[in-house]
């Protein structure tokens, strides 16, 4: 069995090179990989994904903010929200993104483990876009999960520096999702949403102070909420040269944390789906290095694992 890992050439298209969102990090985080030796390797099994359904989308959001998302706010105020601006191009490379997710999901399911080379998009809401978010694809996925697979129970583990609010919000009231967040106290979204566990840490969280709190958790909420599925939302902006982050881990502190999450998720037992979430920087290089660094991760366990 190979591990999937989930990608299409669509994740990036044509963008304003000034905008602050680096939409070329999708493609530069292919081609780290294929420099890493992911394109021949009989190990991984590359999986180019669907756009969703319209079924699939409204399980999670509302049919008047998905009518705004196909065609454009017609309040530039509101078009604003997502820090996007609004195109036709830009609708399509959202929605090959949710179904890279959703085509990891079901991956997942079949193998225990796997990875899309984009996705976590936590701040979308059902009914509004937010922070370079338009739809929400962990959203997408659980509800994806729990209709069509008959899951009963959801981690998510959402290790992207800016608190998951619209996942949170989202399942506010879903006893069959539990939502774990573990962020930056002082960052972007400053009026945060309760997620079932909150973990905020101050400016400056270098590896060891992070990998405690993580530790601190991480495996009392697997006994605890007894999960049938994680979704993994592993944002590389919490690396000390992310330009939004606020946090110091390091390289070697990133892998660290990416073998820690999905070690416990197999030790386990429990289909892991993992997203690569936000990261920043104007260096591209940089950052499809410390987005790679969780398939790098997932690659070696997933070898340990038949050893
Ligand atoms: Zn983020």
């Amino acid at each position: 069995m190979r591990l999937p890992l989930i990608h299409h050439p669509g994740y990036t298209f044509d963008w304003p090179e000034r905008h602050p969102f680096p939409m070329a990090k999708f493609r530069a985080l292919r081609q780290r990989l294929s420099a890493l030796g992911f394109d021949d390797d009989p190990v991984i099994e590359w999986i180019a994904p669907t756009p969703p359904t319209s079924p699939q989308l409204l399980r999670a959001h509302t049919p008047e903010y998905l009518q705004i998302f196909y065609l454009g706010d017609s309040d530039p105020k509101a078009r604003q929200r997502s820090g996007f601006p609004w195109s036709p191009a830009l609708v399509e490379r959202t929605l090959l993104e949710v179904g890279g997710t959703l085509a990891t999901l079901e991956a997942a399911l079949n193998t225990g483990l796997a990875c899309n080379t984009a996705g976590g998009t936590h701040h979308a809401y059902p009914d509004a876009a937010s922070g370079y978010c338009l739809l929400n694809d962990l959203a997408v996925a659980a509800h994806e999960a729990m209709a069509v697979y008959g899951v009963r129970k959801i981690l998510i583990i959402d290790c992207d520096v800016h608190q998951g609010d619209g996942t949170a919000y989202a399942f506010r009231h879903d006893p069959r999702v539990f939502t774990f967040s573990i962020h930056g106290a002082q960052n972007f979204p400053f009026t945060k949403r309760q997620s079932d566990l909150d973990v905020a840490l101050p400016r400056g969280t270098g590896n060891a102070a992070y990998m405690s709190a993580l530790a601190q958790h991480l495996p009392s909420l697997f006994e605890q909420v007894r999960p049938e599925l994680v979704l993994y939302d592993a944002g590389a902006d919490v690396h000390s040269g992310d330009r939004l982050g606020h946090f110091e881990l390091d390289d070697a502190g990133m892998t660290q944390r990416e073998t820690y999450v999905l070690e416990q998720c197999l030790a386990a037992g429990v289909p892991t789906a993992a997203v690569i979430g936000g990261g920043y920087d104007r260096d591209l290089a940089a950052l499809a290095d410390r987005h790679a660094r969780l398939h790098c991760v997932a690659r070696s366990l997933w070898l340990s694992r038949f050893d």
